[in-house]
C-alpha cells in the first residue's frame, strides 16, 4: 500500500486574531502545530502500513516553516515527506490548494490511498479532501471512522453519519477524510525522532510541479476574502428588583410584551 497523507500547519490556537487592515490572520507570537485532525490521518496511514506493508508519504503545502510538521510526521512513523512551497502558492483558497496538492500526488504517481483530516482548525472548510478526489478523478469517502479491511484493490470502511455509522466499500485508489474517533495517535518514538532530525525533505516549487501559475495561489483562487470580522456581541441585560413575587410578575409582563408567552 502506498499511502499519501496530507498535513497542514496551522496556528496552535482557536482564539485567532484578525488584522482588520489586511483581513489576514495575526500569526506573530502564535506557535504553529500540525492540524489536529491530520494527526489522526497520519496515524491511520501508519497503521495501514503496519497491517498491509507499504510506505507512507506525507505532503504539505505551505511556507518553509511547514517543514516542521513534516519532520514531526516522520517522527511519528511516516517514511517520506515532501514540502510544496513557492511564493506563487501564497494566498491559495481551497481550489488552488487542492490543485497544487493534486499535482504533487499525480507526480508521486504510485499511490493507493490519500488520507486527509476531516477539516482544518483555521480555514475550517473541509473542502480540500473532496476537491482532491475530483481533481484526481478517484472515489471519495468522508468522515471515515474505521478501516475494516483492504483486499484485492478494494477497501471496506465505516463512516460516521448523523445518527450512526455506514459501511462503505470503495475501489482503490481513493481519497478519504478521517474523524478523530478513528484512532489514538501515537507519540513519536526515539528512533523516529532521530530519523526526523536527519531526514532530507525535498521542496517542490511551481516549476518542479509543472503547474500552470494561473491556477495556483491567489491568482488561481476562485474566491476572495472581502472581510473577516467577529460578530459584535450586544448584551441587553436587566436585573429585576423587588421580592421574588414582584420579580416573577415583572418577568411574565416583559415576556408577554415581547409576545414570547
Ligand atoms: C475565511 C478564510 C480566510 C482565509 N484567509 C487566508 C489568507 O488570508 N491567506 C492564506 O494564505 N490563506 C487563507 N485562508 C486559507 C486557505 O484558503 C486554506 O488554508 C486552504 O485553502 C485550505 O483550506 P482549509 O484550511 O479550509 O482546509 P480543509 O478543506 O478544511 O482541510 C481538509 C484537509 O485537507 C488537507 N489540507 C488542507 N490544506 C492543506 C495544505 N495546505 N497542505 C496539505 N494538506 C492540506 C488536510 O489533510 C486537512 O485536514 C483562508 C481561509 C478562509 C476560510
Amino acid at each position: 500500500m502506498n499511502i499519501i497523507v496530507c498535513l497542514k500547519q496551522v496556528p496552535g490556537t482557536t482564539q485567532v486574531k484578525i488584522d482588520s487592515q489586511t483581513n489576514t490572520l495575526v500569526r506573530e507570537g502564535i506557535k504553529n502545530i500540525v492540524n489536529p485532525f491530520d494527526t489522526y490521518a497520519l496515524e491511520e496511514g501508519v497503521r495501514i502500513k503496519e497491517r498491509y506493508g507499504g510506505k507512507v508519504t506525507t505532503i504539505s503545502m505551505g511556507p518553509s516553516q511547514a517543514e516542521e510538521v513534516l519532520r514531526e510526521a516522520i517522527g511519528a512513523g511516516a517514511d517520506e515527506a515532501i514540502l510544496l512551497s513557492d511564493s506563487a502558492f501564497a494566498g491559495a483558497d481551497t481550489l488552488a490548494t487542492s490543485y497544487t496538492l493534486a499535482r504533487a500526488i499525480s507526480k508521486i504517481r504510485e499511490y493507493d490511498l490519500v488520507i486527509c483530516g476531516r477539516q482544518t482548525i483555521d480555514g475550517d472548510t473541509g473542502q480540500v479532501g473532496p476537491e482532491l478526489a475530483e481533481m484526481l478523478e478517484i472515489p471519495f469517502v468522508a468522515y471515515v471512522s474505521q478501516i475494516e479491511e483492504i483486499d484485492d484493490g478494494h477497501m471496506r470502511i465505516q463512516r460516521m453519519v448523523e445518527d450512526g455509522h455506514e459501511v462503505v466499500e470503495t475501489p482503490l485508489p481513493a481519497v478519504i477524510t478521517v474523524v478523530k474517533e478513528i484512532n489514538v495517535p501515537r507519540l513519536p518514538s526515539l528512533r523516529g525522532l532521530a530519523k526526523a532530525k536527519s531526514a532530507v525533505i525535498p521542496v517542490w516549487d511551481a516549476q518542479e510541479l509543472g503547474v500552470d501559475e494561473n491556477m495556483v495561489g491567489l491568482s488561481g483562487s476562485a474566491t476572495r476574502v472581502i472581510k473577516v470580522f467577529f460578530p459584535q456581541r450586544v448584551h441587553h441585560g436587566e436585573i429585576l428588583q423587588g421580592n421574588l413575587e414582584s420579580q416573577a410578575e415583572s418577568l411574565v409582563g416583559k415576556l408577554r410584551d415581547a409576545r414570547l408567552v
